[in-house]
């Protein structure tokens, strides 16, 4: 199966012709259903939505996710961060382009920013997955451009385990805006893309560095929202 699952994912969706797709929650063919081919028909009607508001701290001027970080949703979100599916960021990313509840952001937004790796771990990790998320909401209809205008500036360790506070100090002065970058930044309305939010302390501190580059607004859009630790 494994194996069968990387020459498709190799070959792409000429693949799909050759080889049945396969769910990537649960391995059944999935042929059918909103998400197919990435997911079956049962997965993607159990796939979690939630197209909200999630509260997140400031400098950000607010927070949205598609949906929560559980179930299909999160079987996609890894195989994109982790096993490099791409095609799950594209999926993601035009759902989240379409998603009702945000759409007002969208029309706003005049900046599309993904949450920019370390450069040691993009190169590990071989792509950001934000910036697959943020090219596939462009794709599908957001305006703008999707613009890498974050630099990690730090290394820090993974959030994972830590609490609010701990997160906030991890990452603080962790982003700096790129030089060049600097000038459209400057009185922009930023929309700041990323595939799961917490507690939104990573988010936070790539927004100071934003507002100290003179943005007006920057907002975060997730494509999923986990529930913080202790919560
Ligand atoms: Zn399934």
């Amino acid at each position: 199966m494994e194996l069968i699952r990387a020459v498709r994912t190799a070959v792409g969706d000429f693949g799909n012709v050759v080889f049945p797709a396969y769910c990537h929650s649960c391995n059944r063919i999935a042929d059918e259903g909103r998400w197919a081919p990435l997911l079956c028909g049962e997965c993607s009607d159990s796939f979690p939505h939630c197209d909200q508001v999630v509260a997140v701290p400031r400098p950000l001027d607010g927070g949205h996710a598609l949906s929560r970080f559980e179930g299909p949703a999160k079987d996609l979100i890894v195989s994109l961060k982790y096993k490099g599916l791409l095609r799950a960021g594209g999926a993601i990313g035009a759902r989240m382009a379409i998603a009702p509840e945000a759409r007002l952001w969208l029309q706003r937004s005049e900046l599309i920013v993904p949450m920019p790796l370390h450069w040691r771990r993009r190169w590990s990790r071989g792509h950001n997955q934000a910036m697959t998320l943020a090219r596939g909401m462009v794709k599908h209809g957001v305006w703008g451009r999707a613009r890498p205008v974050l630099a990690r500036v730090r290394a820090t360790r993974p959030q994972v385990g830590l609490g609010r506070r701990f997160r906030m100090a991890n990452v603080s002065g962790a982003f700096a805006v790129k030089k060049r970058a600097v000038a459209r930044v400057q009185g922009a309305r930023v929309l700041l893309v990323d595939d799961v939010v917490t507690t939104g302390a990573t988010a936070a501190a790539a927004a100071v560095a934003l507002k100290k580059a003179g943005a007006r607004e920057v907002r975060l859009y997730a494509a999923a929202w986990a529930r913080p630790p202790g919560s």
